[in-house]
């Protein structure tokens, strides 16, 4: 079959490489079952379960020069470990999907925390996020002693609503309107560039309330960190005698140069269907990256792994040190600054949840559905405000299906079963040097 010689060969010069240098001489197009769009959560975790469980021929390609999507992790040039799309904390309460992912990595127990920067009368405190019984009693000099006082507190500045329909109405029912005010208002408003009285309620509510003193940002069974980082653990999830990758590549530039049966498709909904309906709005960001020097015997320059900016007045929703979160001992530490871009230009990073945007969406949803031999799966392609742990176990889903419903037909496949250290990589852009080490892997 074509997929492996194909696998052998690299291109300096972007593009689909080895698949257009068979087009263009006239050969037989490669073959594959399955062409899967997207690199990230949801297309090597369905790539990964159509090769292994039903021996299916899986070409992935990526329009970035990496694999791993938005929780791709590299080592910088002072070689340390950072998320180039900002801080990635894994976190679940899916045993099935902590066991699925633990056969591609190992793990490193970390419990994330968080800490705002509140300006008060005294000064700028960072005080816990989720708000906790520390929270207000450093916020007012309280000295709230149990969960049975805290609750108290709580009640007596909670605003009564019937109906909580907006990421206002879930925080002010909760603390009431100045703690909202302090830690809510301002970043919610930079961040997605709308008043949390705009937003479905489930945006704030993936933030809890704690009358106790746990600091711990999630509250999930599982709370790790890959402990060689994203990367490695999706190399291992692609790495497959029955699986190509093509990067630097745009699927609407390699779908005609290959054969496919059906298309997984993990790219935002709307640009598949060439805005038919208009632009589906999702949220963009700029990370600006930093390293700096450490004074000798100090391993951290911030108060907590994150810092959040609840001040609608600063540039930045947060600030993230990769040390905290990796382990790694360094003596320099490297921070990442978020800075939303909420105007709509930009690579889409979140979908906006407001009831118009899911009216928008259903049409394309509709759409979706009556598309045969495609497959939408991800953050982007169902729009969906999901984290790692939710894209994996869709994607779980979907190829489950998948699997039941064309085991038959892909029987003729040839059975590899063996898993090579690198995924096979076709096509790297020249200028996507870190990744070259990929590329002469598959060589
Ligand atoms: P993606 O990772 O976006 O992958 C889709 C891929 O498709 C992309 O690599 C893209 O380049 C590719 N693509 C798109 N169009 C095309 C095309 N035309 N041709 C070829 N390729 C294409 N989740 C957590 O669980 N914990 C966290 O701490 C966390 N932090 C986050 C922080 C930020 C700043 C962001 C933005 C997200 C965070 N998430 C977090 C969410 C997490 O990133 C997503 O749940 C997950 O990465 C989604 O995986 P996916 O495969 O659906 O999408
Ligand atoms: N949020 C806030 N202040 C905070 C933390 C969160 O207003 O200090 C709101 C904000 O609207 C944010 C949402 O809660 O977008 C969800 O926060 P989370 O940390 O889960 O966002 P993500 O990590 O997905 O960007």
């Amino acid at each position: 079959m074509f997929d492996r010689p194909l696998a052998h060969r690299t291109s300096g010069s972007g593009g689909s490489g080895g698949v257009a240098a068979a087009s263009a001489a006239g050969t037989a197009k490669p073959t594959y079952d399955y062409l899967v769009v997207g690199a990230g959560f949801a297309g090597a975790v369905i790539a990964e379960r159509l090769a292994t469980q039903a021996n299916a021929r899986v070409i992935v390609c990526d329009v970035r020069p990496h694999i791993g999507g938005n929780a791709y992790d590299h080592e910088n040039e002072d070689g340390i470990l950072v998320h180039k799309y900002g801080p990635h904390i894994f976190h679940t309460n899916s045993e099935r999907v902590f066991r699925y992912l633990s056969r591609f990595t190992d793990w490193r127990p970390y419990e994330h925390t968080v800490k705002a920067e509140v300006k008060t009368a005294s000064g700028v405190q960072h005080l816990p996020v989720p708000i906790n019984r520390t929270t207000v009693n450093a916020l007012y000099g309280l000295d709230l002693q149990t969960d049975e006082e805290c609750e108290s507190f709580f009640e007596s500045v909670a605003e009564p609503i019937d109906e909580c329909k907006t990421s206002e109405d879930v925080v002010v029912s909760k603390v009431g309107r100045h703690l909202y005010e302090t830690f809510f208002r301002g970043y919610t408003r930079r961040h997605w560039g709308l008043d949390p009285s705009q937003l479905d309620a489930s945006v704030t509510a993936r933030i809890p309330v704690r009358t106790n003193t746990d600091d711990r940002y999630f509250g999930d069974t599982f709370q790790v960190m890959p402990l060689h980082g994203y990367t490695k653990m999706f190399e291992r999830l692609l790495s497959h005698p029955n699986i190509t990758v093509v990067l630097g590549t745009d699927y609407r530039d390699l779908q005609h140069l290959v054969s496919y049966r059906e298309m997984i498709y993990t790219g935002p909904v709307d640009a598949f269907f060439g805005y038919r309906y208009g632009k589906l709005p999702y949220l963009s960001l700029e990370f600006k990256h930093e390293t700096l020097d450490l004074p000798e015997g100090q391993e951290r320059a911030l108060p907590a792994p994150v810092v959040n900016f609840p001040d609608e007045a600063s540039p930045y929703d947060r600030v993230t040190e990769f040390k905290a979160l990796t382990g790694q001992r360094h003596p320099k530490t490297s921070l990442v600054y978020e800075i939303p871009k909420p105007d709509g230009d930009g690579d889409p990073y979140y979908p906006i949840p407001r009831p118009e945007n899911a009216d928008l969406y259903r049409k394309y949803k509709a759409l979706a559905d009556s598309t045969p031999g495609v497959h939408f799966v991800g953050r982007l392609a169902t729009y969906q405000y999901y984290n790692m742990d939710q894209v994996t176990a869709q994607a779980l889903t979907l190829a489950e299906q998948l699997i039941t419903g064309t085991t038959s037909r892909t029987a003729a496949a040839t059975a590899t079963t063996t898993s090579g250290q690198r995924p096979a990589v076709i096509s790297v852009p020249a200028s996507a040097a870190p990744f070259g080490a990929l590329a002469r892997g598959a060589a």
